[in-house]
C-alpha cells in the first residue's frame, strides 16, 4: 500500500481542493454527527451546492460519463471522497447516486434509464430503500411481501421497516417476493415504486436521537406497472447486489470521525476539566485520535485493492466494523468530557456544546445495525477473512 498519491491523483486532488475553497458556502456543512447513525440530510440548501458540482460533471463520481456521471477511476473517487468529506460539504441525494441509479444503469431498460437518471442527478427525485421488514433484516432473504401479478401491474401487499428518508422520498428501491414457492433467494423481484401510488402508507419512527429519519412503509393493494420491474423477474436478489466500480473504502466515515475527535479535543481545551478525571480524559482521547487514523488507514487499504483490482471482502467488513465501534466509542467519550452537562439534551439551558454530546451518543448506536450488524460483519471476517467453519 502506497500513501502518497500518484502524480495524476496529487494534480486531482489540489483542482478538488481549490474547487471546495472557491465553491462551498462558508456556512453550509454536511452534518458530521448524522454519519454516525445513517441520517438523511435534509438541508434544502444542498440543492444550490448540487448545482456546482453538476457544472463540475462531479454529481455521480462513479457514473459512467455516457449517463452523466465523472467516470472517476476508483482512487480519484476515494481522493474525491476524502476532500469532499475533509471540507464537510454535503453529499446530497446519496442514497439514489449511490445505489438507486448505479443499479438502473446496469440493470434497466433505456425508457427507465430516461425516466430516472436526470432526475436523480439533478435532485429532484429523492430515493428510498424498501428492503428490510420485521422479520427479514439480517436474513433479507425472508422478507415476506408479495408482488402478485394483475393484468398490466404487480399487486402490492405487506411492510418495510426502518426505510430511511422515506417520508420525503419520491421513489422506493422495492425488493418483494413473486414466487412464494421457489428458494427464498430466487423468488424475489426487485420494483422502482412511485411513492405516490395509492395504497402507500408512511408511519414515521422517530430514532433514539429523536429525529425523524426512517419510517414503516405499507403497502395495501398497491398497483406497480409492469414497465417498473427492474431486471429479470424474480432474479431481484442478484439486481440488488449491484454496484458499480465503486469505491468501498469508507473514507468518508473515518475522516467525519476524526473530526469529530478534533471538535471533542476542541470542546475539552474551551472547557478545561480542573478535576482528578482530567488527565484519564486526555488519555482517552488521545485514544479516539489514534482509533481514528487507524479508521483512515483501513480505509486506504480497501482503496488500494480496489485500485489494483481486488475485490475488498472482509477487508471492507473490517473496515466497517471498526469505524463504526470507534464511533460509539467517541460518543462516549464526548458525553464524559462534558461530564454531567454531557447528558442533557438539546433544547436544555444546561446541556453541553448546544445538547452535541447527548445526541451524538444517543445516534451512534445505529452506526452498527445500519449497513449489517457487528455480528454479521463478525461472522464474514471469521469465514471469509480467517477461514473458520460455519457455526
Ligand atoms: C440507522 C439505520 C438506518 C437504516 N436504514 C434502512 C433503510 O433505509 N432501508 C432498509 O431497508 N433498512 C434500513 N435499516 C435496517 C437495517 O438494514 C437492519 O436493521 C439490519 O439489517 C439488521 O436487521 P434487523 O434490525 O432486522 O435485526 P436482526 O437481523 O433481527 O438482528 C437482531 C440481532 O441478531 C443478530 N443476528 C441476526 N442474524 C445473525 C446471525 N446470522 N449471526 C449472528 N447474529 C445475528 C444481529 O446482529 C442483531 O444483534 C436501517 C437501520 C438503521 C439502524
Amino acid at each position: 500500500m502506497d500513501f502518497r498519491d500518484s502524480a495524476e491523483d496529487a494534480a486531482f486532488r489540489a483542482e478538488v481542493r481549490e474547487f471546495l475553497a472557491k465553491e462551498l458556502p462558508a456556512d453550509l456543512h454536511a452534518d458530521d454527527d448524522t454519519v454516525l447513525g445513517v441520517g438523511v440530510g435534509e438541508n434544502p440548501r444542498d440543492r444550490e451546492w448540487l448545482q456546482k458540482l453538476a457544472k463540475r460533471g462531479w454529481v455521480a463520481p462513479a457514473w459512467p460519463k455516457g449517463y452523466g456521471g465523472a467516470g472517476m477511476t476508483v482512487m480519484q473517487q476515494f481522493v474525491f471522497n476524502e476532500e469532499m468529506a475533509r471540507a464537510r460539504a454535503p453529499r446530497p441525494n446519496f442514497l439514489a447516486i449511490g445505489l438507486a441509479g448505479p443499479t438502473i444503469i446496469v440493470h434497466g431498460t433505456e425508457e427507465q434509464k430516461r425516466e430516472h437518471l436526470s432526475g436523480i442527478l439533478s435532485g429532484e427525485t429523492f430515493w428510498c430503500q424498501g428492503f428490510s421488514e420485521p422479520g427479514a433484516g439480517s436474513d433479507l432473504a425472508a422478507l415476506q411481501t408479495r408482488a402478485v401479478v394483475d393484468g398490466d401491474d404487480y399487486v402490492i401487499n405487506g411492510q418495510k421497516i426502518w426505510t430511511s428518508g422515506a417520508h420525503r422520498a419520491q421513489r422506493m428501491m422495492l425488493l418483494a417476493r413473486t414466487d412464494a414457492d421457489a428458494p427464498k433467494h430466487k423468488g424475489v423481484s426487485y420494483f422502482l415504486l412511485d411513492m405516490k401510488s395509492p395504497g402507500v402508507t408512511i408511519r414515521p419512527l422517530t430514532n433514539m436521537a429523536d429525529t425523524p429519519s426512517f419510517n414503516e412503509v405499507f403497502f395495501d393493494n398497491v398497483r406497480v406497472p409492469r414497465k417498473d420491474l427492474l431486471g429479470d423477474l424474480n432474479r431481484g436478489w442478484y439486481v440488488a447486489t449491484t454496484t458499480l466500480d465503486f469505491e468501498r473504502s469508507g473514507i468518508i466515515q473515518g475522516v467525519s470521525l476524526q473530526r469529530l475527535v478534533q471538535d471533542i479535543a476542541a470542546y475539552a481545551k474551551a472547557h478545561g476539566r480542573r478535576d482528578r478525571a482530567e488527565h484519564s480524559l486526555r488519555m482517552e482521547l488521545a485514544d479516539r485520535a489514534i482509533e481514528a487514523e487507524v479508521s483512515i488507514v483501513l480505509s486506504y487499504r480497501v482503496a488500494t485493492m480496489q485500485a489494483k483490482g481486488l475485490v475488498p471482502n472482509q477487508e471492507a467488513s473490517i473496515t466497517k466494523l471498526y469505524a463504526s465501534e470507534l464511533a460509539q466509542r467517541i460518543a462516549r467519550t464526548a458525553v464524559k468530557v462534558a461530564g454531567l452537562y454531557g447528558q442533557l439534551s438539546k433544547g436544555s439551558a444546561c446541556a453541553a456544546d448546544g445538547g452535541r454530546m447527548d445526541g451524538l451518543y444517543r445516534i451512534s448506536v445505529g452506526s452498527t445495525i445500519a449497513g449489517g450488524t457487528s455480528d454479521i460483519q463478525r461472522t464474514v471476517i471469521a469465514q471469509r477473512g480467517l477461514g473458520l467453519p460455519r457455526g
